[in-house]
């Protein structure tokens, strides 16, 4: 019924394009949120072979389900509390992110318990005020994680930090941004930070703001082929086409009330035809009237208000069947919406809607380049995706 078709020859093409974009900095993938809802394994797997060399996830259990899948590639984690116990991160080989001496000292303690020594990143807070030491913390934080380098128990990996809006290269935060950075390491150097890797970026920086590229980029949403700046088109490519199939159509006349509510009444004879997928699919309850789908190639609005499970879509009097496929999204080639357009219509950015997919909706991944990389053929799907096989 209703699945996620994800082009990992789009994911493919979109860490090419934005490692040719770093121009000799290497690229992190972030792959948090399983791969922003693609499934992190085979994201992860793609884009290390296609020119990322990095990966970066939130949480520990993110990084660990990745070496579980036998990936090697070094691994950035970034969240997580400073008295969560960090010894399988340290024992998988896990960079750890450390914005607090208090996170300093728990990484410490694993690495001291499991006799390995642990990588750490030194996040400065340079004006997103979420993760990060602020300007005052950041000397205690150096001296801290330079005593505990000289103890043997940490290896100061980086120093890095997040910007707060890469999408607008005339906002003045980005230059204060940049000159706390500037200052952030330049006080590393003085305390003894030697060559640490220094990375800032994020998918908007990576395409537009090469002042910010350093060591390292960060991408995430552009991976996924959402692009990263409002009215600009760097050529990527969406991965991910969230499809289903119409399960019953009727024909109705004007005045009838459509889903909950109602607050939709048709005003003409048509037909309404019931598409399994709803809010816990990922289908965003706040459409508001203003969203599509693509059925037969043809656009269709979602009327009356998005359930749970399933939407109603007035398809007028096209010859619209049971069966028939539905696009609620892709990459926009058949005319279908794109997830940048959904972002649009419930004022969110692609971001939620990619990651609010729910769990229930299988990931189908497919690969034209590299068939390999997906596991077995799925006999059920559209002759377009030929090489279409189940995750
Ligand atoms: C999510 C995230 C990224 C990727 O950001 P995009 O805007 O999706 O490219 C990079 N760095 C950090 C710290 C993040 O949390």
């Amino acid at each position: 019924m209703t699945r996620a078709l994800i082009d990992l020859d789009a994911i493919a093409h979109n860490t090419r394009l934005l490692a040719r974009a770093a121009n000799g900095s290497g690229v992190m993938a972030v792959v948090k949120a399983d791969g922003f809802g693609h499934g992190a394994v085979p994201v992860a797997r793609t884009a290390l072979a296609s020119g990322a060399s990095w990966l970066g996830v939130t949480s520990l259990r993110e990084a660990l389900e990745l070496r579980s899948a036998g990936i090697t590639a070094p691994i950035l984690m970034w969240l997580y509390a400073p008295f969560e116990e960090l010894d399988d991160a340290v024992l998988g080989g896990i960079d750890v992110s450390a914005s607090s001496t208090t996170a300093l000292e728990t990484l410490a303690g694993a690495a001291q318990r499991t006799g390995r020594t642990a990588a750490v990143h030194l996040k400065a807070d340079t004006g997103l005020s979420r993760g990060g030491a602020t300007a005052a913390e950041w000397p205690d934080l150096l001296a801290a994680a330079v005593k505990l380098r000289d103890a043997g128990l940490l290896e100061i990996r980086a120093v890095w930090s997040h910007l707060a809006h890469a999408e607008d290269p005339s906002d003045p935060g980005l230059g204060r941004q940049l000159e706390a950075f500037g200052l952030a390491r330049a006080a590393a150097r003085e305390a003894g930070v030697e060559s640490p890797l220094i990375h800032l970026a994020n998918s908007a920086a990576v395409l537009q703001l090469p002042e910010t590229h350093f060591d390292l980029v960060r991408p995430g949403i552009a991976l996924y082929g959402a692009e990263p700046v409002p009215g600009r088109v760097f050529g990527l490519r969406p991965a991910m086409t969230l499809e289903s199939t119409v399960i019953l159509t009727k024909r109705v006349g004007p005045g009838t009330g459509v889903s909950y509510g109602p607050d939709f009444y048709t005003d003409r004879e048509t037909t309404l035809a019931l598409v399994p997928a709803g809010y816990a699919d990922g289908v965003p309850r706040g459409i508001g009237g203003r969203a599509s789908v693509s059925i037969g190639g043809v656009r269709c609005p979602i009327v009356g208000r998005v359930a749970m499970d399933q939407v109603v879509v007035d398809v007028g009097d096209s010859p619209v069947v049971p069966g028939d496929r539905v696009v609620i999204f892709g990459s926009g080639a058949g005319g279908e919406p794109t997830v940048g357009e959904w972002a649009e219509w419930v004022d969110t950015n692609a971001h939620e809607i990619l990651t609010g997919i729910g769990t229930r909706v299988p990931r189908v991944h497919y690969s034209v380049e590299s068939p390999n990389e997906t596991s077995t053929r799925s006999p059920s799907l559209p002759v377009e995706c030929a090489e279409i096989t189940p995750s």
